[in-house]
């Protein structure tokens, strides 16, 4: 079976991971600093503040931006369920936004809409979370534009999209945002098993979340309340977790990091070749957007029955059959019956149902051959026969 996503461990990766085994520090020691540096430079970004995981990532930054009860947070159902969840976890409210029909992100002329009629009916967000589906940053010029109007902060979900650029700018560099959140999960672009990090420029922001993800403790004196009663004194500040990430994970994280490039060139190849090879196929490729340079976390084909095509489920079948491992990106979040239960109905946003509807990810990822590229175009012609 061709897998839809894999992660690459290189020697090196495991001699940087062995050598902190045989070190003093398996966690709290200088990896987690030196891996957040390189991430930070990589991203050109002032802070970078690592974590055990992108769902960690996010609830601490809704945290750090004070959203709580009362409060709402927007983000787009083609996404993974924790997107939405990290304000379920402040006991604030979610809201959802449509998509693009071509690129599966957020809709900025759907948002534009939804705010009209959430400032008139006094329910604006506190929070909005686009998410960079499939690694192509969303409009952000134009979600910030609104931000500023209607007094909304921003956290980018970017756990596809590190590696990526915008106008020119790495995703992560925070211009058109409070807080960019990454994955490193093993099928997203570089990984630490399980992994994440928040990104930002404001360093009010980059301490709260430092805190938050150890205890609500901190040691600096100026962040105290009271006089440091000795060198082992620390206080706690307010209520935090323990969503650190060990040494060993950012160890390997830095030495997968110094790879992002290749990795996204070659992504990008893999991409274009896709492009090349379905086209004349009843099928939608990606979107782009001029400006825009996606990461390639996925390759997302629409299946298009208007064109032709048999239904996707057949499809789907079919390529699984042939030892393609294909995948679906993304059950819209509103759909699951979590959020059913706080009352979305089926329906209500017709974009993002019908970009689920046609969706098979094909398999993208760095050491994909082209022979096995080749393999996967010719059981993808086989299986769109009617
Ligand atoms: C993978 C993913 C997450 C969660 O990442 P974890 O590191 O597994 O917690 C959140 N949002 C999106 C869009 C993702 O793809």
């Amino acid at each position: 079976m061709i897998p839809y996503g894999r992660q690459d461990i290189s020697d090196d990766d495991v001699a940087t991971v062995v050598a902190v085994l045989r070190s003093d520090f398996l966690t709290q020691g200088p990896e987690v600093p030196r891996f957040e540096a390189a991430l930070a430079q990589a991203c050109d970004v002032p802070h970078a503040v690592a974590m055990n995981s992108a769902t960690s990532a996010l609830h601490v930054a809704c945290l750090a931006l004070g959203l709580g009860p009362g409060d709402r947070l927007w983000t787009s159902p083609n996404t993974f369920v924790a997107s939405a969840n990290c304000a379920r976890y402040c006991g604030a409210e979610v809201g959802f936004v449509d998509v693009e029909p071509d690129t599966g992100n957020m809709s900025v002329a759907d948002l534009a809409a939804r705010l009209a009629q959430a400032e008139k009916d006094g329910t604006l967000p506190k929070v909005v979370v686009p998410v960079h589906f499939a690694g192509l940053s969303c409009d952000m010029a134009g979600i910030a534009a609104l931000a500023q109007r209607y007094g909304f902060r921003v956290i980018e979900d970017a756990s596809h999209a590190v590696g990526g650029r915008y106008q020119g700018e790495h995703v992560g560099h925070g211009r058109h945002s409070d807080i960019t959140v990454l994955s490193f999960h093993p099928v997203k672009i570089v990984t630490t098993a399980e992994g994440g990090a928040a990104l930002t420029r404001d360093a009010g922001l980059a301490q709260a979340m430092q805190r938050l993800r150890s205890h609500g403790i901190t040691r600096e004196p100026s962040q105290m309340r009271g006089e440091p009663e000795g060198p082992w004194y620390y206080e706690q500040l307010e209520l935090g977790f323990n969503y650190r990430l060990t040494d060993l994970q950012a160890a390997l994280g830095r030495s997968q990091l110094a790879r992002l490039s290749d990795y996204v060139a070659r992504r990008r190849a893999l991409a274009d070749r896709y492009d090349a090879l379905l086209q004349g196929l009843p099928l939608c490729t990606p979107g782009r957007r001029s400006g825009v340079e996606s990461a390639w976390h996925l390759y997302v084909v629409g299946v298009d029955e208007a064109a032709g095509a048999p239904p996707r489920r057949q499809v789907f079948d079919r390529l699984r059959a042939a030892g393609i491992g294909v995948n679906v990106h993304y059950i819209p979040v509103h759909w699951q019956p979590y959020y059913q239960a706080l009352g979305f109905r089926r329906g209500q946003f017709p974009q993002a149902e019908a970009h689920y509807r046609r969706a098979i990810s094909l398999p993208l990822f760095p050491t994909l051959g082209l022979d096995a590229q080749d393999r996967v175009v010719a059981a993808l012609r086989e299986a769109l026969r009617p």
